[in-house]
């Protein structure tokens, strides 16, 4: 049987480790927040750790010519592969545990991917990797909401309403091009894969969260998933000073809510803890929209359908993940 890693939870900013294991050496962009966001998950999973990154961002910025961030042994997988690799590595190293050649501890396997790779391309891996309960492996996709790596395509997270490189706006007869709704990537996980027992949504603005939420999949035993949302200074035409509190500000906007589901049991976190019960007001979502050139062409018209959609999610009670029904009942709606 594989071992299960042991990792504490970070009780605070100060408890938080020292030891960094992704450090200088990258070529990502000034303020990129998924960069940001891997020295976090670094340091809360430590040296006993392998990494697969497949392609994108994290992969092309961080590994251009002998040069690596990565002080912990880590590789490049295929565009759409971080399901297969994160179970590859997984079924490898409980096979050597098996046969005794490699000594029994935990060792915390992470497949990153981003949203082209994840959401898209490597959707069927990812899938299947979550139904085999046996392998412990977290797979963990940063959205930056494009094919940000090659010159910020649409993917199928890109918002409502941005400007990317294929879908250009301001046009006199068509002025928005890309107006399908944001794909609910950690709904989808969430709701279909019953064997996998944790699922969960961060970003850098809470980056405790962050860290805990990487080191509570890691332990729980079987295969898990996060899905993390990291503001693009690039994709998303903004200073890249700004990078944390865009981030900050999805979660306050109800943009992007941070929540985890433990063997089916949701339970969201802070701020969104205090939006879904009504103790803290939303703040408007063109407070965020509008500080993104991604969306410089949008009219009253936009901001308020985008608020409208919003609102629904977070008003109408019908939705406990944005676009998922409840997993979770009570036992007394059960008469027990
Ligand atoms: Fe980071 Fe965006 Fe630059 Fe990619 S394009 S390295 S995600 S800031
Ligand atoms: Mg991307």
């Amino acid at each position: 049987m594989t071992v299960v890693p042991e990792l504490e939870r970070i009780r605070g900013v100060k408890a938080a480790p020292w030891a960094e294991y992704y450090t200088s050496g990258h070529r990502t962009c000034q303020g990129c927040d998924s960069a940001i966001g891997i020295r976090y998950i670094a340091k809360a999973i430590g040296p006993r750790s392998i990494v697969t990154g497949s392609t994108g961002c994290m992969y092309v910025a961080n590994t251009s010519y002998y040069c690596t961030p990565w002080v912990i042994p880590w590789m490049h997988t295929q565009l759409g592969s971080s399901g297969s690799a994160a179970l590859g590595n997984a079924a490898g190293i409980k096979a050597q545990m098996r046969k005794g050649k490699i000594k029994k501890e935990g060792i915390n396997i992470v497949s990153i991917c981003g949203d082209g790779g994840g959401a898209d391309m490597g959707l069927s891996a990812i899938s299947a990797t979550l139904t085999w309960p046996d392998y412990n492996c977290l797979i963990l996709m940063y959205d930056n909401e494009s094919y940000a790596n090659t010159d910020v395509q649409v993917s199928g997270t890109t918002p409502f309403g941005a400007a990317t490189t294929f879908s250009p706006t301001g046009g006199k007869v068509v002025p928005i091009l890309h107006k399908r709704w944001k794909k609910n990537m950690p709904g989808m996980i969430a709701a279909g894969h019953p064997d996998c027992r944790y699922v969960a949504t961060a970003c850098t603005a809470y980056p405790i969260d962050l860290m805990n939420k990487v080191r509570k999949a890691l332990s729980i035993g079987g295969p898990t998933f996060i899905n993390t949302l990291n503001p693009c200074p690039k994709g998303w035409d903004f200073d890249p000073k700004f990078s944390r509190e865009l981030a900050e500000l999805a979660c306050k906007t109800g943009m992007w809510a941070l929540w985890e589901m433990i063997d089916g049991k949701l339970t969201y976190s802070p701020p969104t803890a205090a939006i879904a019960r009504k103790q803290a007001k939303r703040l408007p979502v063109r407070d965020y929209l509008k500080r993104q050139g991604r969306f410089h062409h949008f009219t009253d018209k936009e901001y308020d359908y985008v608020q409208k959609r919003i609102d629904e999610v977070w008003d109408s009670q019908k939705w406990s993940i944005p676009g998922v029904l409840p997993f979770y009942v009570e036992p007394s709606e059960l008469g027990k």
